[in-house]
């Protein structure tokens, strides 16, 4: 693997079939798994790390974002990564950035009425990663379904050459969805942000069994979540992002809840056919997870 700071660089290192995986950094089993989905499918696998200021709308959150560059390029070249692209701030942005990409509709809802400005943030540094790195494929997690959403309508609205793919969640083996954010939980806050997957694995049970009452669905999360300052409970649609009334198609039921000053995302992914409902549950580790001091 190398690591590089510049796009021409980066791109300089790649052939046939480029794979981008975004990063923002401090990596564990749910980035391994875009990595894995990555090679798998591509000749080049290029990973970007890079913690992104746009799109962050508080800045303490920016400012204490872990970060571990030397641990991350360690994880990422034993998994198969050929080019880590690391850029320094000023190469991401040597100007005021005037050029924005900005996406409606999809961003509006869930995320987007708690985070002011963060989808902007994000589609725009990941406008400039597909540019500059000239990716064929780019993963994404379904951890950020919104997110995911939002990347593939840009990528379609834009005609951009690049074909965006979903990677389900990884969690840990008790549940909780893997995020770098979940290093900042104190045990007991913990115990309390496990009751998110808890109550939407129970929801994914309903569904499965026959439940299309979004109010429902929503219910039973909410019921499980006890009390933790919740953000939102919705089952939204997976293209629009629009709050569904049933589950008829394709859909994501999310859950943004704060444990302590840490702010958690999750959410189950439906899909819909005439056959049922099959829920996407994640991928559950089998032992604890490299965030917690492994490599
Ligand atoms: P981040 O570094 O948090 O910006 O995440 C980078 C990419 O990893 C995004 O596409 C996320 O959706 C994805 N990701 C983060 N956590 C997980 C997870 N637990 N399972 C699957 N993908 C994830």
């Amino acid at each position: 693997m190398k690591t590089v700071g510049t796009f021409a660089a980066a791109r300089d290192l790649t052939a046939g079939v480029v794979g981008l995986v975004p990063t923002m950094g401090f990596l564990h089993e749910g980035h391994l798994a875009l990595v894995d989905a990555a090679r798998r499918e591509c000749d080049t696998v290029v990973m970007s790390l890079f913690v992104n200021p746009l799109q962050f709308d508080e800045t303490r959150d920016l400012s204490r974002y872990p970060r571990d560059p030397d641990r991350d390029a360690h994880l990422a070249g034993e998994r198969g990564v050929d080019v880590l692209f690391a850029p320094e701030l000023e190469e991401m942005y040597p100007r005021r950035q005037i050029t924005r990409v900005r996406v409606s509709d999809v961003t509006e809802e869930l995320e987007g009425r708690f985070r002011p400005g963060h989808f902007e943030g994000v589609t725009t540094v990941v406008a400039k990663l597909l540019a500059g790195t000239r990716a064929d494929r780019a993963y994404f997690g379904r951890k950020d379904a919104q997110q995911l959403a939002t990347v593939t309508r840009m990528a379609f609205d834009l005609s951009m050459p690049v074909e965006v793919v979903p990677v389900s969640i990884v969690r840990e083996s008790d549940g909780l969805a893997l995020s770098s954010r979940n290093v900042f939980l104190s045990p007991e806050e913990r115990d309390r942000a496990l009751r998110i997957s808890v109550g939407l694995m129970a929801a994914a049970g309903a569904a499965e069994d026959g439940e299309c009452s979004a109010e429902e669905l929503e219910l039973i999360v909410a019921g499980y979540l006890g009390d933790l300052e919740v953000d939102y409970v919705t089952l939204a649609d997976a293209d629009s992002v629009e709050p569904a009334r049933r589950l008829e198609q394709d859909a994501f039921l999310a859950v943004a809840a704060h444990a302590g000053n840490t702010r958690l995302i999750d959410n189950v992914f439906f899909r819909v056919t005439s056959a049922g409902t099959e829920a996407d549950r994640g991928n559950r580790l089998e032992g604890p997870s490299i965030l917690y001091g492994g490599r």
